[in-house]
């Protein structure tokens, strides 16, 4: 029998020299919206992401929801979104009284570029120069791309088709700070700063954390301006408390900004850890038939955030759920992918455009243990028992 040891999926990696920071919080008293942190985490994020502007905010969701707001959904518009993704990227859709319509994936688990162009020229028809969806008559205004588990979704494909409908686009790159493309037009640039916004997320969870938080990115620093200025009650004027839009208090506070200037320095260290991990599970994976580990894609160096294993129960003798199943009585955390969006309870009406890959996944993917912190060691324990359970 392998060890028996408590591996969790992915948690924080925190240090220490966060203390320093906090303890400045204190001492100043910056602890809520304003402050030097969010400041300096901000211009640490352009330096990095190689972005005109960033705006530091309370979450992901909170980005997204800004995003739809500056980028013009409004009500009754419809917004294409993936339907496999974590609901936090549709929900801000809804927030605008817009509806989703759902996409489904492709191989790599990202919006399928040619299923969105296949629904645009064949369900959607031009009208006065607006993108009109034939079987529901709304205003369709922009595609959500979720970058995967880290793996940079195809953008070459995807703007180009955005460009054609002249439709915004919103990356959501919650799940891929630090991947980018290393080939093609967009080489050298990061997920999260080729659409119209990009918004990352500091979640606990996620490849660095502010415990939560989130922060959009934009080379449109207008764009950016204006979701500043809404995101903390639309105040018009500071001294008089003047407001002539509705606002948000979706800014993020100093305490959050203190873990992030220090949790970016270590990305790219974290990475490589994850790079690294990623390689030791392949080379033995590679060797038990029925368990695939998906690819990052070509042309791309990926943040390798998640790791994602393919079950093939004909050959590796037991089920995806039983395996999981086993993997959680043992202490491994793994868990599936999300349950698709188009299915869940609030969106059951909304149309879904030809959903196939999406429920392959949903019955097939594995998410193993993937943390930053995980130890060489701490592999070989989860290699041992996926061989363990092969029947
Ligand atoms: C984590 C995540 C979000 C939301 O980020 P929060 O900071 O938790 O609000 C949105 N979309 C995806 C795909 C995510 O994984």
């Amino acid at each position: 029998m392998p060890e028996k040891r408590s591996i969790p999926l992915s948690v924080p990696n925190l240090s220490m020299d966060i203390v320093k920071n906090i303890k400045d919080t204190i001492e100043s008293g910056w602890v809520s919206t304003g402050g030097k942190f969010i400041k300096a985490f901000q211009e640490k994020m352009e330096k990095y992401l190689k972005v005109d502007r960033t705006v530091a905010v309370q979450s992901g969701t909170a980005g997204l929801h800004l995003a739809m707001r500056v980028l013009g959904v409004e009500h009754n518009d419809e917004v294409i979104v993936p339907t496999a993704t974590f609901i936090a990227a549709v929900n801000p859709v809804t927030y605008m009284g817009a509806e989703p319509v759902f996409m489904d994936c492709a191989d790599d688990i990202n919006i399928d570029p040619d299923k969105l162009e296949s629904f645009l020229a064949n369900e959607c028809k031009i009208v006065d120069g607006k993108v009109i969806n034939k079987q529901t008559g709304r205003e369709i205004k922009a595609i959500v791309v979720v970058h995967v588990f880290g793996n940079p979704a195809d953008m070459e494909r995807i703007m180009e088709v955005a460009a054609k409908y002249d439709l915004k686009v919103v990356e959501d790159a919650t799940e891929a700070l630090g991947s980018y493309y290393t080939s093609g037009k967009y080489k050298g640039q990061h997920c999260g700063t080729i659409g119209d916004i990009g918004v990352y997320s500091f979640n606990a969870n996620k490849i660095i954390t502010t415990g939560g938080g989130g922060l959009m990115a934009s080379n449109h620093p207008d764009l950016l301006e204006k979701a500043s200025f809404l995101g903390v009650q639309a105040k018009t004027d500071p001294l008089y408390y003047q407001h002539d839009e509705i606002g948000y208090n979706y800014r993020m506070t100093n305490i959050q900004a203190a873990y992030g200037t220090e949790q970016i320095d270590r990305l790219e260290n974290f990475i490589a850890t994850k790079k690294k991990n990623y390689q030791l599970y392949k080379k033995a994976i590679a060797k038990i038939d029925g368990l695939n580990l998906l690819p990052f894609n070509q042309g791309t160096r990926a943040n390798h955030w998640f790791y994602a294993v393919i079950v093939d129960e004909d050959k590796y003798g037991i089920d995806r759920d039983q395996l999981l199943i086993k993997l959680n009585d043992v202490n491994i955390q793994a868990r599936p992918l999300w349950g698709l969006i188009h299915q869940q309870k609030p969106y059951l009406d909304n149309q879904a455009y030809q959903i196939e890959k999406a429920h392959y996944f949903v019955n097939h993917l594995i998410n193993i243990p993937c943390s930053s912190n995980l130890t060489e060691k701490e592999v070989e324990i989860v290699v041992a028992w996926l061989k363990e359970f092969k029947q």
